[in-house]
């Protein structure tokens, strides 16, 4: 059985009060739910004053992006280690936002995942299709693709570490949510991949998360589908009441 993850992208949004009183607001609505992991993942500015806001609470946090090197000169990078030193438990990966603004290829990707997982942190690999490529009916293409690529060399160990988000680039803070089924066919695709590419027993148990306009009205009927389980979460982890919605409608998910 695979526990649901939802974990909010704030991306680089929320200034430091209004980040510290939505963690705060979080932190205590969220003190009785045991059920679904939880994750805030606030620009990288604001990690270490929320991780001490997050001590001892049942809400993970993650980064939005790291390094591959652990420590040298490479301005404007933070490393790993750092992350964790200041609280981190997970680091979002290959986000499509980085892959087209900042030209991060599956090579980058893979090469800051290996540093991920060797500094005992969760990776969350982004993978996910353009609404052209989904036009030229190349979608399981794209996503195996960049599946291959991002997730090179990892062991069953790491696999099982590692959580993959399939996020439609056409459906990331546009409004238009992939429906269940078109979702669900994707998720099911990929864990045929990992199937075939470590085994059918690792590849049932990783975490394949959704994203790509998920809010509290549509998350129950994402959640439900079999191999979806859990959201990554932009727009609407943005405000304490929707980010709190979704979090209720996967507790509330039987699968
Ligand atoms: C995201 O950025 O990962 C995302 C899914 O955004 P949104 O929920 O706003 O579509």
């Amino acid at each position: 059985m695979r526990r649901l993850l939802i974990a909010g992208n704030w991306k680089m949004n929320l200034d430091r009060g209004r980040s510290l009183s939505l963690v705060q607001g979080l932190v205590e609505s969220l003190r009785n739910t045991s059920n679904v992991d939880v994750a805030v993942c606030p620009p990288s500015v604001y990690l270490g004053e929320l991780g001490k806001a997050l001590h001892g609470s049942n809400i993970g946090l993650g980064a939005q992006n790291a390094y591959n090197q652990p420590e040298g000169a490479y301005t404007g990078e933070v490393s790993c280690g750092m992350l964790k030193d200041v609280g981190c438990q997970y680091v979002i990966l290959g986000h499509s936002e980085r892959r087209a603004i900042f030209g991060e290829t599956d090579l980058m990707v893979n090469e800051k995942l290996h540093a991920v997982l060797a500094a005992g942190l969760t990776p969350i690999v982004c993978v996910g299709e353009t609404l052209q490529e989904r036009e030229a009916g190349k979608t399981q293409q794209v996503v195996e693709s960049q599946c291959k690529g991002s997730l090179a060399g990892l062991s069953h160990e790491q696999m099982l570490k590692t959580v993959v988000a399939y996020e439609p680039v056409w459906a990331i803070g546009t409004g238009k949510t992939a429906t269940p089924a078109q979702a669900e066919e994707v998720h099911k695709d990929i864990r045929e991949l990992l199937g075939s590419l470590f085994s059918s027993e690792t590849s049932q148990k990783v975490i394949i998360l959704y994203g790509g306009s998920v809010k509290a009205d549509n998350a129950l009927e994402l959640l439900s589908e079999p191999n979806i389980d859990g959201a990554l979460v932009g727009g609407a982890s943005l405000k304490q009441d929707s980010f709190l919605g979704i979090v209720q409608a996967a507790s509330s998910v039987k699968k």
